[in-house]
């Protein structure tokens, strides 16, 4: 290896895109339009597009900007890290950042304009010291726990917080932008812990405007509440699945019945076809045996690609509009899908693993389904291996 290539780093994936087997297309102008129909389900309320988790697989910087295109007034992330890339890339809509550990570079954050959730004494302790060594203001949304039983201040411990942070914003360290929760069964509307969530969010916002906060927004709504319970939007909502056009709440209605677009499709091109005898096992283990004379197909994609392994003998698949099922174990790279004694596709041929369902495509949720699992899974775990393709936008 020469110098100059060891300067380069690990070889990137990315600039070999163009020879990898699959791909997951995404649509910007149906992100887009996506967060359109939230804006209106949120009423008066402003909406958070969340893109944590690379925009939950469908890509960090190309969703944002569609997402903020469809008018998201502002984008949420879990991790720090996410925020900062963010930042970086030149976004400067307003950004909230929530899960954080000991250590982070909160003075980091402060400088990048990141607004950041605090929902216990050490994390406000740090942003304040970060806060101090800048000699700049925080900009923090206080975090309650009113049941979920996760991250935030909990019962008494809310006051504790609250009292710690005006405390704080009087030395001009901190500013108490927001207050924020989440919901436990916020996909089961009628669940009586949505309503007793409510109740607790909404004493838990009058204490902070009696301790004398001045808020810019309290939010507690994700996909879910806001697709099913306008009652919780209040100044801003936090979709993520939604804008990516998948349900939350699939027992009660799919995306097109909410107006949503599925945003993501992943596909591959069939690697080999071939003619196979009557008995034969397909995959590892055998754990598909052939019927009769028949044509079998090799997807190129596998649990490496985050293809459930658990999909094996269930996964659905559609070619040339026809749905298949996966035939045998899911391998690393690649899986074989029984075609049927009649099929001519060939090498080559497009594979659709899921889509937006028109088309009798399968979807996300159709894979969640059949590998006991929840859409938000499907898309998250799809792997760096495959590149995301753009259209639109
Ligand atoms: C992930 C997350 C959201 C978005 O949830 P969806 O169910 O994808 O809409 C909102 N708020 C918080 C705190 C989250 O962690």
């Amino acid at each position: 290896m020469t110098d100059e290539m060891a300067g380069m780093g690990a070889p990137s994936v990315k600039s070999n895109d163009g020879l990898a087997t699959a791909k997951a297309t995404v649509d910007l102008d149906v992100i887009c339009r996506n967060v359109e129909v939230l804006r209106e389900r949120a009423g008066s309320a402003a909406v958070m597009a969340i893109v944590k988790a690379d925009a939950y697989g469908h890509g960090l910087l190309p969703s944002a900007l569609a997402a903020l295109r469809g008018g998201a007034s502002w984008l949420g992330v879990a991790q720090l890290g996410e925020a900062m890339t963010l930042r970086e890339s030149g976004i400067q809509a307003p950004l909230l950042s929530w899960l954080h550990v000991p250590g982070a570079d909160f003075a980091g954050a402060i400088c990048a304009d990141i607004d950041l959730s605090v929902s216990a004494p050490w994390s406000l302790g740090e942003v304040a010291e970060a806060a101090r060594g800048l000699g700049r203001t925080a900009r923090i949304h206080l975090k309650v726990d009113t049941g979920l039983g996760r991250n935030g201040a909990f019962g008494d411990d809310w006051q504790v917080l609250l009292s710690a942070a005006r405390s704080l914003e009087a030395e001009g360290l901190v500013r108490i932008v927001g207050v924020m929760s989440h919901f436990a069964y916020a996909d089961e509307p009628s669940h009586p812990t949505v309503r007793r969530q409510l109740e607790v969010f909404s004493e838990a916002v009058s204490a902070a405007e009696r301790a004398g906060c001045d808020l810019e927004v309290r939010h507690i709504a994700n996909s879910a509440a806001v697709l099913t319970n306008s009652g919780a939007a209040f100044d801003l909502v936090r979709p993520g699945l939604a804008v990516y056009g998948l349900s939350p709440v699939p027992q009660l209605g799919d995306p097109q019945s909410f107006g949503l677009t599925p945003a993501m499709t992943l596909s591959a091109d069939l690697a080999v076809t071939k003619r196979m005898p009557a008995g034969q096992g397909l995959s590892y283990g055998h754990q598909y045996v052939t019927s009769q004379d028949t044509t079998v197909g090799v997807v190129p994609m596998g649990y490496a690609d985050g293809i459930p392994r658990n999909a094996t003998n269930v996964g659905p698949v559609s070619v040339s509009g026809e749905r298949y099922t996966v035939s045998g174990r899911v391998c690393m790279d690649q899986f074989v899908i029984d075609l049927g004694p009649a099929s001519s596709a060939r090498a080559g041929e497009r594979v659709t693993l899921f889509g937006t369902g028109e088309a009798g495509d399968p979807t996300a949720q159709d894979w969640a389904q059949a590998t006991e699992t929840i859409s938000y899974e499907i898309v998250t775990r799809i792997g760096s291996r495959v590149p995301r393709v753009y259209i639109g936008g």
